[in-house]
């Protein structure tokens, strides 16, 4: 089956979260909202039907447990390839298998036709099944009751997909926020992080004061030579 990509996206950003209590429900509709669809899709349910999500005490909690295994993740990518363990996750990987045995992660299924063109040229790495000389591809769409049904088929896909752990902090000290994208060895939430970065680093301001020296320096030969 293809593994969707693009949930981690929902995990970083729901860590990233600023949750504030008088605004909740603003923010989760904004949150909710699908960049693509561009209205929040299945918001309005899981607000009705889902007491946990108009919960602030318990979404936090559910974001700090997201931030937690974010957080492992970007730790051990600090050390040598050779010494990174999947036994660190290990909390992670039990809390999504048992979450999953004892609430369930759900999917629906599409039967997608090779003359839904756009749709089965889309679903490229899913396996052709064919009878005679007719093809369908069986697409899987994970689906969700609970917003904590969402986080956690967020991590689910992730992880299956491997982008989870293509996740990291941002590299400049007390931003804190998690990114996610290429795997650079300093990665930056954005260019006013990465400048920040640059310009306060120990070594960037040696350079600043050797560079300084040398011009105070090629000032005074001139004037030297004036003389
Ligand atoms: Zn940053």
């Amino acid at each position: 089956m293809r593994v969707l990509t693009g949930w981690v996206n929902r995990l970083v950003a729901f860590a990233n979260l600023k949750i504030d209590r008088t605004i909740w429900k603003s923010q989760f509709y904004e949150f909710m909202r699908s960049p693509k669809f561009k209205h929040s899709w299945r918001a309005d349910d899981l607000w009705m039907e889902d007491a946990d999500c108009r919960d602030v005490l318990k979404i936090r909690r559910l974001q700090r447990r997201v931030q937690k295994y974010l957080e492992l993740i970007s730790q051990d990518k600090c050390k040598p390839k050779e010494q990174r363990r999947l036994s660190t996750f290990g909390e992670l990987l039990e809390d999504v298998q048992s979450y999953s045995m004892e609430n369930g992660l759900a999917h629906f299924i599409l039967v997608i036709k090779p003359e839904d063109s756009d749709l089965y040229k889309s679903f490229y790495q899913t396996r052709v099944t064919k009878w005679g000389g007719e093809k369908i591809k069986i697409g899987k769409f994970p689906t969700y009751n609970s917003f904590e049904q969402y986080i956690y088929t967020c991590l689910a896909e992730a992880l299956e997909s491997g982008d989870l752990f293509n996740t990291a902090r941002c590299a400049r000290k007390n931003c804190g926020k998690f990114i996610f994208g290429e795997r650079k060895s300093k990665q930056f939430c954005d260019n006013n992080c990465r400048w920040a970065y640059n310009n306060t680093r120990e070594a960037r301001k040696r350079m600043r004061r050797v560079n300084a020296e040398r011009r105070r320096k090629k000032g005074l030969e001139r004037i030297a030579n004036f003389s």
